[in-house]
């Protein structure tokens, strides 16, 4: 039995700005949402490991092009094939695991078990992975959780997506989370478009702003950083409920009474729809 101290987690960095996060052990390795093969196996052959387990989280093809090739690639390493773990709402091509709420998984190589959370809102079907290994907690949230900001609303309903945030908020404050794009820079601006005053997120975008400069990834955040930096989060805080209400007024969207957080969220996202 491997130590579960010894599994690593790490981004390949794939396309302009995603991530395809990598859990392996000294052999093995399990890989989520490869949009691309070529950066996944190159990293392998690199490390010597095989590949375990493909977890994709929804259907976009920046998250599963992947995996045909990585299939083909292991069959011609003569590696046992992969399982390929996907959402049960969503039908994509090579998932052989339908998963959704309630599910986990158990893997062998590395050893470690996830827990699936059914997060709609970004699509329709759209599935998290979460993970104790060791005493860290990780979260592999796909494109709906993004460091200071949150994935489009492309299939889901505003009230979908706001109970799927929810679920993150509830994970312990100290989660890893795993976001599978570098949009840091450009939702920091956004939010502090709509909360000019938080130190936190001033202190933030100093921070992000040097890993940027110097080609490092702002990634992984916490649940606890998001609470405190994230406007989407944060749709039941008086500074927030503020700057929704100030700009649909501004913009003479609707009747300013906007208060619940659904209504909040929902006029939040469509104000970062047209952000520039
Ligand atoms: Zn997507």
């Amino acid at each position: 039995m491997p130590d579960k101290n010894s599994i690593k987690v790490q981004a390949i960095a794939a396309f302009d700005d995603n991530y395809f996060w990598l859990l392996s052990d000294s052999h093995c390795a399990v890989v989520v949402d490869p949009g691309d093969a070529d950066p996944v196996i190159a990293y392998l052959e690199d490390q010597q490991l095989s590949l375990e387990a493909i977890l994709i989280t929804h259907h976009h093809a920046d998250h599963i092009g992947g995996i045909a090739d990585l299939l083909n690639w292991a069959e011609q390493s003569r590696q046992a094939p992969p399982t390929v773990y996907g959402p049960a709402g969503e039908d994509i091509k090579l998932v052989s695991d339908s998963l959704m709420q309630g599910d986990s998984i158990h893997l062998d190589n590395p050893a470690c078990l996830l827990w699936v959370l059914d997060v709609p809102g970004h699509t329709a079907g759209h599935i998290a992975y979460y993970a104790e290994i060791g005493d860290q907690k990780h979260l592999f949230c796909g494109d709906t959780l993004f460091a200071s900001g949150c994935g489009r609303l492309f299939e889901g309903t505003p009230a979908q997506m706001l109970t799927s945030l929810d679920k993150f908020k509830n994970l312990p404050d100290e989660t890893l989370v795993h976001c599978a794009h570098e949009y840091t820079l450009s939702n920091i601006k956004f939010a502090l478009a709509v909360e000019p005053q938080n130190q936190d997120l001033l202190e933030w975008k100093l921070k992000a702003e040097s890993l940027r400069q110097v080609g490092k990834s702002t990634l992984p955040t916490t649940i606890a950083h998001e609470k405190l930096v994230n406007p989407f989060l944060r749709c039941d805080t008086s500074s927030v409920i503020k700057a929704v209400q100030r700009h649909c007024e501004e913009e003479q969207l609707k009747p300013s009474k906007i208060s619940e957080p659904v209504e909040v969220f929902a006029s939040l996202r469509a104000w970062k729809d047209i952000y520039r």
